[in-house]
Protein backbone atom coordinates (compact mmCIF):
# COMPACT_ATOMS: atom_id res chain seq x y z
CA UNK A 1 0.00 0.00 0.00
CA UNK A 2 1.34 3.60 -0.74
CA UNK A 3 0.04 7.07 1.00
CA UNK A 4 0.28 10.17 -1.47
CA UNK A 5 -0.06 13.70 -0.38
CA UNK A 6 1.24 17.09 -1.73
CA UNK A 7 4.28 16.44 0.98
CA UNK A 8 6.31 13.55 3.15
CA UNK A 9 7.77 15.48 6.25
CA UNK A 10 10.44 12.50 7.25
CA UNK A 11 11.98 14.71 10.22
CA UNK A 12 15.43 13.01 8.48
CA UNK A 13 15.56 15.83 5.76
CA UNK A 14 13.87 18.47 3.71
CA UNK A 15 10.16 17.86 2.93
CA UNK A 16 9.44 15.72 -0.04
CA UNK A 17 7.04 17.32 -2.61
CA UNK A 18 4.38 15.27 -4.19
CA UNK A 19 5.88 12.44 -1.55
CA UNK A 20 4.82 9.25 -0.79
CA UNK A 21 5.35 6.80 2.00
CA UNK A 22 5.16 3.15 0.80
CA UNK A 23 4.55 0.29 3.65
CA UNK A 24 4.53 -3.38 3.91
CA UNK A 25 3.48 -5.14 6.65
CA UNK A 26 3.80 -3.00 9.54
CA UNK A 27 6.93 -1.32 8.62
CA UNK A 28 7.95 1.94 6.21
CA UNK A 29 9.49 0.03 2.85
CA UNK A 30 10.05 3.75 1.00
CA UNK A 31 9.67 7.55 1.63
CA UNK A 32 10.34 9.20 -1.59
CA UNK A 33 8.20 11.39 -4.57
CA UNK A 34 5.79 9.07 -6.10
CA UNK A 35 7.83 10.09 -9.37
CA UNK A 36 10.35 7.63 -8.10
CA UNK A 37 8.83 5.12 -6.35
CA UNK A 38 8.26 2.01 -7.71
CA UNK A 39 4.53 0.53 -7.55
CA UNK A 40 3.50 -2.75 -8.44
CA UNK A 41 0.56 -3.82 -10.94
CA UNK A 42 -1.61 -4.34 -8.15
CA UNK A 43 -0.55 -2.07 -5.44
CA UNK A 44 -3.07 0.63 -4.42
CA UNK A 45 -1.83 3.91 -4.27
CA UNK A 46 -4.20 6.08 -1.51
CA UNK A 47 -3.95 9.77 -2.46
CA UNK A 48 -4.51 12.83 -0.21
CA UNK A 49 -5.35 16.03 -1.41
CA UNK A 50 -3.91 19.53 0.36
CA UNK A 51 -2.54 17.34 2.85
CA UNK A 52 0.93 16.61 4.32
CA UNK A 53 1.53 13.21 5.48
CA UNK A 54 4.34 13.52 8.82
CA UNK A 55 5.26 11.30 11.53
CA UNK A 56 2.66 10.36 14.23
CA UNK A 57 2.89 12.51 17.36
CA UNK A 58 4.46 11.25 20.79
CA UNK A 59 2.67 12.22 24.30
CA UNK A 60 5.57 11.48 26.45
CA UNK A 61 3.41 12.10 29.54
CA UNK A 62 -0.38 11.90 29.94
CA UNK A 63 -2.72 10.72 32.78
CA UNK A 64 -5.55 9.63 30.46
CA UNK A 65 -7.75 8.50 33.93
CA UNK A 66 -8.26 11.80 34.78
CA UNK A 67 -10.19 12.17 31.66
CA UNK A 68 -13.58 12.71 33.95
CA UNK A 69 -11.52 16.04 35.73
CA UNK A 70 -11.94 18.19 32.39
CA UNK A 71 -13.16 21.57 33.50
CA UNK A 72 -13.11 20.53 37.19
CA UNK A 73 -10.54 22.64 38.41
CA UNK A 74 -9.34 26.38 38.49
CA UNK A 75 -6.22 27.55 36.96
CA UNK A 76 -3.65 28.93 39.64
CA UNK A 77 -4.65 27.94 42.66
CA UNK A 78 -1.79 26.64 45.07
CA UNK A 79 -0.15 23.22 43.88
CA UNK A 80 -1.06 21.23 46.66
CA UNK A 81 -4.68 22.50 47.41
CA UNK A 82 -4.88 21.32 43.59
CA UNK A 83 -3.49 17.36 44.35
CA UNK A 84 -6.13 17.96 47.57
CA UNK A 85 -9.23 18.55 44.61
CA UNK A 86 -7.75 15.59 42.61
CA UNK A 87 -7.57 13.20 45.34
CA UNK A 88 -10.78 13.91 46.51
CA UNK A 89 -12.54 13.72 43.43
CA UNK A 90 -11.09 10.48 42.66
CA UNK A 91 -12.88 9.13 45.95
CA UNK A 92 -16.28 9.82 44.00
CA UNK A 93 -15.15 7.63 40.94
CA UNK A 94 -15.62 4.33 39.71
CA UNK A 95 -13.70 2.04 37.90
CA UNK A 96 -16.06 2.00 34.54
CA UNK A 97 -15.21 6.22 34.87
CA UNK A 98 -12.06 5.51 34.66
CA UNK A 99 -12.26 3.33 31.86
CA UNK A 100 -14.39 5.21 29.66
CA UNK A 101 -11.95 8.31 30.56
CA UNK A 102 -9.02 6.21 29.07
CA UNK A 103 -11.09 4.84 26.43
CA UNK A 104 -12.60 8.38 25.15
CA UNK A 105 -8.74 9.74 25.76
CA UNK A 106 -7.55 7.55 23.02
CA UNK A 107 -9.94 8.49 21.15
CA UNK A 108 -9.01 11.91 21.21
CA UNK A 109 -5.65 11.55 20.88
CA UNK A 110 -5.80 10.13 17.78
CA UNK A 111 -7.91 12.18 16.40
CA UNK A 112 -5.43 14.93 17.14
CA UNK A 113 -2.38 13.10 15.65
CA UNK A 114 -1.08 11.39 18.11
CA UNK A 115 -0.05 8.09 17.82
CA UNK A 116 2.10 6.62 20.96
CA UNK A 117 1.05 7.57 24.35
CA UNK A 118 3.19 6.72 27.44
CA UNK A 119 0.11 6.70 29.74
CA UNK A 120 0.61 7.10 33.50
CA UNK A 121 -1.89 5.90 35.91
CA UNK A 122 -2.51 5.16 39.68
CA UNK A 123 -5.82 2.62 39.10
CA UNK A 124 -3.89 0.42 36.72
CA UNK A 125 -6.85 -0.04 34.63
CA UNK A 126 -4.43 1.54 31.30
CA UNK A 127 -2.55 -1.77 31.75
CA UNK A 128 -5.91 -3.76 31.57
CA UNK A 129 -7.70 -1.45 28.25
CA UNK A 130 -4.55 -0.43 26.57
CA UNK A 131 -3.30 -4.09 24.99
CA UNK A 132 -6.49 -4.30 22.97
CA UNK A 133 -6.80 -0.51 21.72
CA UNK A 134 -4.97 0.24 18.60
CA UNK A 135 -2.88 3.40 19.11
CA UNK A 136 1.05 2.36 20.51
CA UNK A 137 1.13 2.30 24.22
CA UNK A 138 3.80 2.44 27.28
CA UNK A 139 1.10 2.04 30.03
CA UNK A 140 2.23 3.04 33.67
CA UNK A 141 0.84 2.03 37.14
CA UNK A 142 1.77 4.47 39.15
CA UNK A 143 2.55 4.17 43.16
CA UNK A 144 2.44 7.05 45.64
CA UNK A 145 3.46 5.85 49.20
CA UNK A 146 4.67 3.22 50.81
CA UNK A 147 5.68 1.49 54.23
CA UNK A 148 2.42 -0.06 54.52
CA UNK A 149 2.04 -4.20 53.27
CA UNK A 150 -1.15 -3.23 50.87
CA UNK A 151 1.42 -0.93 48.95
CA UNK A 152 4.24 -3.42 48.73
CA UNK A 153 1.63 -6.70 47.78
CA UNK A 154 -0.39 -4.53 45.12
CA UNK A 155 3.13 -3.30 43.66
CA UNK A 156 4.61 -6.94 43.79
CA UNK A 157 0.99 -8.10 42.13
CA UNK A 158 1.65 -6.06 39.65
CA UNK A 159 5.01 -6.48 38.50
CA UNK A 160 3.65 -9.88 38.54
CA UNK A 161 0.84 -9.60 36.24
CA UNK A 162 3.08 -7.17 33.78
CA UNK A 163 5.56 -10.35 33.67
CA UNK A 164 2.94 -13.27 33.28
CA UNK A 165 1.44 -11.11 30.46
CA UNK A 166 4.87 -10.79 28.87
CA UNK A 167 5.49 -14.30 28.09
CA UNK A 168 2.07 -15.42 27.71
CA UNK A 169 1.61 -12.88 24.50
CA UNK A 170 -0.91 -10.98 26.88
CA UNK A 171 1.01 -7.52 25.41
CA UNK A 172 1.02 -7.02 21.35
CA UNK A 173 4.67 -5.42 21.22
CA UNK A 174 2.55 -2.24 20.58
CA UNK A 175 2.11 -2.49 24.06
CA UNK A 176 4.77 -2.11 27.26
CA UNK A 177 3.96 -1.81 30.84
CA UNK A 178 5.38 -0.94 33.18
CA UNK A 179 5.06 0.75 36.59
CA UNK A 180 6.75 3.68 38.59
CA UNK A 181 6.33 6.31 41.40
CA UNK A 182 4.54 9.38 41.18
CA UNK A 183 8.01 11.66 42.84
CA UNK A 184 9.86 11.39 45.35
CA UNK A 185 7.93 13.25 47.77
CA UNK A 186 4.97 10.78 47.88
CA UNK A 187 6.82 7.46 48.77
CA UNK A 188 9.68 6.32 51.22
CA UNK A 189 13.26 6.39 49.96
CA UNK A 190 12.85 2.31 50.29
CA UNK A 191 9.96 2.04 48.64
CA UNK A 192 10.83 3.77 45.57
CA UNK A 193 14.13 1.99 45.58
CA UNK A 194 11.57 -1.40 46.03
CA UNK A 195 9.95 -0.12 42.49
CA UNK A 196 13.31 1.28 40.70
CA UNK A 197 14.86 -2.15 41.01
CA UNK A 198 12.00 -4.37 39.61
CA UNK A 199 11.39 -1.85 37.16
CA UNK A 200 15.06 -2.10 35.83
CA UNK A 201 14.18 -5.42 34.58
CA UNK A 202 11.39 -4.07 32.25
CA UNK A 203 12.48 -2.56 28.52
CA UNK A 204 10.72 0.85 29.16
CA UNK A 205 12.29 3.81 30.44
CA UNK A 206 11.70 4.70 34.33
CA UNK A 207 9.69 7.89 34.37
CA UNK A 208 8.27 10.42 37.59
CA UNK A 209 7.57 13.80 38.51
CA UNK A 210 10.23 16.22 39.40
CA UNK A 211 10.23 19.54 40.51
CA UNK A 212 7.61 21.01 39.34
CA UNK A 213 7.14 24.04 40.84
CA UNK A 214 8.35 26.27 43.78
CA UNK A 215 6.16 24.59 46.59
CA UNK A 216 7.93 20.92 45.75
CA UNK A 217 11.51 23.36 45.81
CA UNK A 218 9.84 24.76 49.25
CA UNK A 219 9.56 20.72 50.20
CA UNK A 220 13.00 19.93 49.78
CA UNK A 221 14.37 22.70 50.91
CA UNK A 222 12.61 23.29 54.81
CA UNK A 223 11.23 19.63 54.80
CA UNK A 224 8.15 21.34 55.79
CA UNK A 225 5.10 23.64 53.97
CA UNK A 226 1.53 23.07 52.75
CA UNK A 227 2.93 19.84 50.04
CA UNK A 228 4.63 18.20 52.63
CA UNK A 229 1.17 18.43 54.79
CA UNK A 230 -0.70 17.56 52.08
CA UNK A 231 1.72 14.43 51.47
CA UNK A 232 1.79 13.19 55.35
CA UNK A 233 -2.21 13.22 55.18
CA UNK A 234 -2.15 10.99 52.00
CA UNK A 235 1.09 9.12 50.91
CA UNK A 236 2.47 9.30 54.75
CA UNK A 237 5.66 11.30 55.72
CA UNK A 238 7.67 12.34 52.89
CA UNK A 239 11.65 11.88 52.91
CA UNK A 240 13.59 14.19 54.94
CA UNK A 241 15.67 15.85 51.81
CA UNK A 242 18.19 17.29 54.07
CA UNK A 243 17.94 21.14 52.03
CA UNK A 244 19.07 19.25 49.21
CA UNK A 245 18.51 20.03 45.74
CA UNK A 246 16.64 17.24 44.80
CA UNK A 247 18.81 16.42 41.87
CA UNK A 248 21.78 15.78 44.01
CA UNK A 249 19.98 14.28 46.65
CA UNK A 250 18.17 11.54 44.02
CA UNK A 251 21.94 11.66 42.36
CA UNK A 252 23.80 10.74 44.89
CA UNK A 253 21.54 7.84 46.27
CA UNK A 254 21.65 6.27 42.60
CA UNK A 255 18.17 7.53 42.17
CA UNK A 256 18.05 8.64 38.66
CA UNK A 257 18.99 5.48 36.26
CA UNK A 258 20.60 6.22 32.85
CA UNK A 259 17.95 7.29 30.68
CA UNK A 260 15.44 8.14 33.08
CA UNK A 261 12.34 10.03 32.11
CA UNK A 262 11.70 12.92 33.90
CA UNK A 263 8.83 15.06 33.96
CA UNK A 264 8.43 18.66 34.05
CA UNK A 265 12.11 19.86 35.85
CA UNK A 266 10.68 23.43 36.10
CA UNK A 267 13.05 24.30 38.25
CA UNK A 268 17.04 23.28 37.34
CA UNK A 269 19.83 24.87 38.16
CA UNK A 270 23.13 24.45 35.80
CA UNK A 271 24.97 22.42 37.68
CA UNK A 272 21.81 20.10 38.20
CA UNK A 273 21.56 19.93 34.34
CA UNK A 274 24.28 18.93 33.38
CA UNK A 275 24.54 16.44 36.17
CA UNK A 276 21.63 15.16 34.63
CA UNK A 277 23.06 15.26 31.18
CA UNK A 278 25.71 12.48 32.38
CA UNK A 279 22.81 10.19 32.95
CA UNK A 280 21.33 10.87 29.42
CA UNK A 281 18.09 11.72 30.96
CA UNK A 282 14.99 12.97 29.00
CA UNK A 283 12.98 15.27 29.99
CA UNK A 284 8.86 15.64 29.36
CA UNK A 285 7.67 19.04 29.58
CA UNK A 286 3.97 20.20 29.34
CA UNK A 287 3.50 23.77 28.52
CA UNK A 288 -0.27 24.13 28.62
CA UNK A 289 -0.15 22.34 31.97
CA UNK A 290 2.73 24.82 33.34
CA UNK A 291 0.97 27.73 32.39
CA UNK A 292 -2.44 26.37 34.34
CA UNK A 293 -0.31 26.18 37.10
CA UNK A 294 1.90 29.21 36.97
CA UNK A 295 4.94 27.47 37.43
CA UNK A 296 8.40 28.92 36.69
CA UNK A 297 9.36 29.14 32.73
CA UNK A 298 10.38 25.76 31.62
CA UNK A 299 14.03 26.13 31.48
CA UNK A 300 14.53 25.10 27.59
CA UNK A 301 17.80 26.81 26.84
CA UNK A 302 19.55 24.77 29.59
CA UNK A 303 18.06 22.02 28.47
CA UNK A 304 19.14 22.18 25.28
CA UNK A 305 22.50 23.80 25.95
CA UNK A 306 23.34 20.72 27.76
CA UNK A 307 21.96 18.22 25.19
CA UNK A 308 18.90 17.03 27.43
CA UNK A 309 16.55 15.54 25.41
CA UNK A 310 12.99 17.33 25.83
CA UNK A 311 9.95 15.97 24.41
CA UNK A 312 6.34 17.15 25.00
CA UNK A 313 3.62 15.61 27.15
CA UNK A 314 -0.37 16.85 28.15
CA UNK A 315 -0.30 16.38 31.38
CA UNK A 316 -3.90 15.24 32.72
CA UNK A 317 -7.49 16.82 31.85
CA UNK A 318 -7.21 18.24 35.31
CA UNK A 319 -4.97 20.84 34.42
CA UNK A 320 -5.54 21.08 30.93
CA UNK A 321 -7.93 21.52 28.24
CA UNK A 322 -7.22 18.97 25.84
CA UNK A 323 -4.81 16.06 24.49
CA UNK A 324 -3.84 17.83 21.16
CA UNK A 325 -0.06 17.78 20.69
CA UNK A 326 -0.62 20.50 18.13
CA UNK A 327 -1.49 22.69 21.05
CA UNK A 328 1.31 22.19 23.38
CA UNK A 329 3.56 22.94 20.60
CA UNK A 330 1.55 26.26 19.79
CA UNK A 331 1.66 26.86 23.32
CA UNK A 332 5.60 25.83 23.50
CA UNK A 333 6.40 28.61 20.17
CA UNK A 334 4.54 31.20 22.10
CA UNK A 335 6.94 30.99 24.91
CA UNK A 336 9.85 30.60 22.86
CA UNK A 337 9.30 32.42 19.82
CA UNK A 338 13.03 32.43 18.63
CA UNK A 339 12.78 28.34 18.38
CA UNK A 340 12.87 27.80 14.85
CA UNK A 341 9.30 25.62 14.10
CA UNK A 342 10.83 22.47 12.88
CA UNK A 343 12.26 22.05 16.41
CA UNK A 344 9.24 22.37 17.84
CA UNK A 345 8.22 19.80 15.97
CA UNK A 346 10.85 17.34 16.59
CA UNK A 347 9.83 17.38 20.37
CA UNK A 348 6.74 15.81 19.56
CA UNK A 349 8.20 13.16 17.14
CA UNK A 350 11.92 12.55 17.00
CA UNK A 351 12.88 13.42 20.68
CA UNK A 352 9.34 11.46 21.80
CA UNK A 353 10.99 8.65 20.21
CA UNK A 354 14.36 8.52 21.93
CA UNK A 355 12.78 9.29 25.34
CA UNK A 356 11.20 6.41 24.99
CA UNK A 357 13.81 4.45 23.52
CA UNK A 358 12.30 4.06 19.90
CA UNK A 359 14.63 6.41 18.43
CA UNK A 360 15.30 3.76 15.56
CA UNK A 361 11.97 3.09 14.83
CA UNK A 362 9.32 5.54 15.35
CA UNK A 363 9.75 9.74 15.17
CA UNK A 364 10.79 9.89 11.62
CA UNK A 365 9.48 8.18 8.10
CA UNK A 366 12.15 6.18 6.93
CA UNK A 367 12.77 2.68 5.17
CA UNK A 368 12.45 0.15 8.00
CA UNK A 369 10.55 2.32 10.71
CA UNK A 370 7.03 1.42 11.88
CA UNK A 371 4.31 2.36 9.95
CA UNK A 372 2.66 5.31 11.94
CA UNK A 373 2.12 8.27 10.66
CA UNK A 374 -0.74 10.89 9.97
CA UNK A 375 -2.34 12.99 7.28
CA UNK A 376 -2.71 16.99 8.28
CA UNK A 377 -4.53 19.27 5.71
CA UNK A 378 -2.72 21.93 5.19
CA UNK A 379 -2.54 23.37 1.48
CA UNK A 380 1.10 24.60 1.76
CA UNK A 381 1.93 28.20 0.41
CA UNK A 382 5.53 28.04 -0.86
CA UNK A 383 5.45 31.91 0.52
CA UNK A 384 5.92 30.49 3.83
CA UNK A 385 7.83 27.85 6.02
CA UNK A 386 5.92 24.60 6.32
CA UNK A 387 6.97 24.17 9.88
CA UNK A 388 5.65 27.12 10.77
CA UNK A 389 2.28 26.30 8.82
CA UNK A 390 1.97 22.98 10.93
CA UNK A 391 3.16 24.22 14.73
CA UNK A 392 1.26 27.77 14.09
CA UNK A 393 -2.31 27.71 12.28
CA UNK A 394 -5.04 25.65 12.70
CA UNK A 395 -5.50 22.55 10.72
CA UNK A 396 -7.12 19.04 10.99
CA UNK A 397 -5.87 15.53 11.19
CA UNK A 398 -7.25 13.63 8.05
CA UNK A 399 -5.66 10.30 8.69
CA UNK A 400 -3.62 8.15 10.99
CA UNK A 401 -1.88 5.29 10.10
CA UNK A 402 -0.40 3.20 13.66
CA UNK A 403 1.86 -0.34 12.81
CA UNK A 404 1.01 -0.22 9.42
CA UNK A 405 -3.19 -0.23 10.37
CA UNK A 406 -5.57 2.75 9.37
CA UNK A 407 -6.97 3.73 12.27
CA UNK A 408 -8.48 7.49 10.92
CA UNK A 409 -9.26 8.13 7.27
ZN1 LIG B 1 1.84 13.85 35.42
Amino acid sequence: MIYKADYVITMAGPPIKDGAVKIRGNRISEVRSISQMTIDNDEEVKVFKDTIIMPGLINAHCHLELGYARGLFPPGEAFSMWLARVEKSRKEQLDEDYENAIRLGIMESIHSGTTTLFDVGKTGLNIKIFPDETVRSFPVREFSGGETNLNYQQFDEQIAYISEGSSSFLFPDKCQPSVSIRSPYTCSETFFRHVLTRQNNLRVPFSFHLSEGQEEEGLYKTNSGQLHDFCERNFGTPPDFQGKNPVNYLLERKLIPQKTLLVHCNVLDVKSASRLAEKNVSIAHCPRSSDFFEHPEFPFELCYNNNINVCLGTESMACNEDLSLFEEMHMFRSKYPHVDCSEVLKLATVNGARALGMEDSLGKLLPGYLADFIGITIKHDPAFDMFDEIVCEEHEVAMAMIDGEEVLI
